[in-house]
């Protein structure tokens, strides 16, 4: 199994739970813990421990990170999904990397969300789609249907 976490936050849960195990890739993309909560977890450093070493990854990314930014990380993390050929994927799906969302300091627009369905669907892996954060709550179920609607 492997985990993305889109969410805007850092996944610390999913990085505790998981982070001495070999069986389970997580990877969490997420607002840098340097200026943004929880800032005691979710820096490029922390990457498993034990067995886990070498299974877990954080892209921090800074303020401000658009479609461009975030989706080339993205590739980065799906090539590490592909390497790691899980039966399965658990998306943490957080929409408060919306460029309007009012807790977020990410500007990715629908259009973004857009890309990373597709590109998150062309894993074609059995996916669980978990919805997380999101507070721009006008755009929220528009956002959502628009991260599903490509996959099948
Ligand atoms: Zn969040």
């Amino acid at each position: 199994m492997a985990i993305l976490d889109i969410d805007y936050h850092a996944g610390n849960g999913t990085q505790d739970i998981f982070y001495e195990r070999a069986d389970v890739l997580t990877i969490s993309i997420h607002a840098d813990p340097d200026y943004e909560y929880p800032h005691y977890i979710g820096f490029a450093n922390e990457t498993g421990t034990g067995p886990g070493l070498g299974h877990h990854k954080n892209f921090p990314l800074p303020k401000g990170t658009d479609d461009t930014r975030y989706l080339s990380t993205l590739d980065e993390a799906l090539e590490m999904i592909r390497g790691f050929a899980p039966d399965y994927l658990v998306l943490s799906a957080g929409m408060d990397i919306f460029d309007a969302d009012p807790l977020g300091q990410f500007h990715v627009t629908r259009a973004g969300i857009r890309h990373i369905g597709i590109k998150i669907a062309s894993l074609e892996l059995p996916t669980a789609v978990i919805m997380e954060g999101g507070y721009a709550n006008a755009e929220l179920g528009e956002n959502v249907v628009t991260l599903l609607e490509n996959f099948k």
